[in-house]
C-alpha cells in the first residue's frame, strides 16, 4: 500500500467525520452520506480502487478502506439518530400550546329577523286572546280563492300572482284560506291569527317569491268595525313600543266589506317625511276589514246572527320597519354579517 493512498485515506476519513459532526440537521446528513457512500460517493471510489493496487497491497488497502467505510457509516448512523432527536424537540417546541393565553370567544347564532319578528307578533296576539292556527301552503282552490269570494274568472285573481300546482292546486297566495279552514271546524266566537309563509310570482326589492304573513280573524256576535279598529292600534302600538297616528282608507278585498288599508305615521321620521315613507309622513302597513257575508255563507255561519273582522299583515314589513331594513331581499341572502347583527 502506497503512503500516497493511505494519506489520501485519512483526509478523508478526517474531513469526513468533521463534516458529519457539523452537519446540523438530517438532510445535511442524507447530503453527507450520498457523497460518501453513494454509488458516485467517495470511500466508493476508494473501494472501486482495491482492484487497482498491486497484488502484494491488495488486503491491506482493501481493510484500511473497509475499516473508514464502517467508521464513516458509523459515525453517520449516530449523528443521524442525534439531529433526528433534535429536531423532534424543536418540533414539540414549536406546537406547545400556551395554556394561559385568552381563548377565542365562541360565536353563538340567534334568531331569524323574520322569526324573531313572527314571535313578538304572536306573543302580543295571544296575550290578547286570539289562538295560532296553521294550514297547508299547497292549498286547493276552493279555499285559496272560492271560499274566499273569488270566484273563478274574478279580477281579483289577477292581483295574486299564482304559482299553480296545478289547474286546482296552489301554493297559497295569502294565510287567508287558514281562515276558512279554521270556521270549518270551529263554531263562533272566534278569535284567532294564522301565521305561515306565502307564495307569489314576484321578485324585487319589495317583493320576494316567497313571504310571510299573519292573518287575523275574530268572529262574534257582535264584533264591529270598532273592534277592529281597536284590536289593530292596540297592536301596532304594542309592536312598535311608542304611540302612532293610525289612519284608515276605504280599500277593496273581495272577502272583507267594508275594507280597508291601514297607514301608521312614519317611525323613521315621526310624521315629517322622509325617503322611506315617500315623503308622506305615512306608511301602510296592514289591510283588513269585515267579514264578508259569501265568506259566511261558504263556511255555514248564520250571518244574521254573527260579524266579523279580519286583517292580514306582512311579516317582513313588520321587521323592515322595526329594524329599519330598507331591502327585503336581505332577509332571504343568508349574509351572516347581515344576520349577526340582530343576535
Ligand atoms: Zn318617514
Amino acid at each position: 500500500m502506497t503512503s500516497n493512498s493511505t494519506a489520501e485515506l485519512d483526509r478523508l476519513l478526517s474531513q469526513a467525520l468533521a463534516d458529519i459532526s457539523a452537519a446540523k440537521d438530517s438532510s445535511a446528513v442524507e447530503q453527507l452520506r450520498v457523497g460518501l457512500l453513494g454509488r458516485q460517493g467517495a470511500v466508493t471510489g476508494q473501494l472501486k480502487l482495491i482492484g487497482a493496487q498491486p497484488p502484494e497491497e491488495r488486503k491491506t488497502f482493501g481493510s484500511a478502506v473497509n475499516r473508514v467505510r464502517d467508521q464513516l457509516t458509523e459515525a453517520l448512523s449516530e449523528r443521524a439518530s442525534a439531529v433526528l432527536v433534535a429536531e423532534r424537540e424543536a418540533a414539540i417546541k414549536a406546537e406547545q400550546i400556551d395554556v394561559t393565553l385568552p381563548g377565542r370567544a365562541g360565536h353563538s347564532g340567534s334568531l331569524h329577523p323574520v322569526t324573531k319578528t313572527l314571535r313578538r307578533i304572536e306573543q302580543i296576539f295571544t296575550r290578547a286572546g286570539f289562538d295560532i292556527a296553521h294550514g297547508p301552503e299547497i292549498e286547493d282552490d276552493f279555499h285559496n280563492f272560492e271560499a274566499l269570494n273569488i270566484p273563478k274568472n274574478h279580477p281579483a285573481r289577477a292581483m295574486h300572482d299564482t304559482f299553480y300546482v296545478s289547474d286546482e292546486t296552489v301554493l297559497r297566495t295569502h294565510t287567508s284560506p287558514v281562515q276558512i279552514r279554521y270556521l270549518e271546524k270551529h263554531t263562533p266566537p272566534v278569535a284567532v291569527i294564522a301565521p305561515g309563509r306565502v307564495y307569489r310570482c314576484d321578485s324585487d326589492v319589495t317583493h320576494t317569491p316567497m313571504f310571510h304573513q299573519v292573518e287575523g280573524l275574530v268572529v262574534d256576535s257582535d264584533v264591529s268595525f270598532a273592534d277592529l279598529k281597536g284590536a289593530l292600534v292596540f297592536f301596532l302600538e304594542e309592536f312598535f313600543e311608542q304611540d302612532l297616528p293610525v289612519r284608515f282608507r276605504p280599500s277593496f278585498f273581495p272577502f272583507t266589506e267594508p275594507s280597508a288599508e291601514v297607514d301608521m305615521g312614519c317611525v323613521f321620521c315621526a310624521g315629517e317625511g322622509c325617503r322611506i315613507c315617500g315623503h308622506t309622513g305615512w306608511i301602510e302597513v296592514l289591510g283588513c276589514g269585515m267579514v264578508h257575508t259569501e265568506v259566511f255563507r261558504q263556511v255555514g255561519i248564520d250571518n244574521e246572527t254573527y260579524t266579523g273582522y279580519a286583517f292580514g299583515l306582512g311579516i317582513e314589513r313588520l321587521a323592515m320597519l322595526r329594524y329599519g331594513v330598507d331591502d327585503l331581499r336581505l332577509f332571504f341572502e343568508n349574509e351572516v354579517s347581515f344576520l349577526r347583527q340582530f343576535s
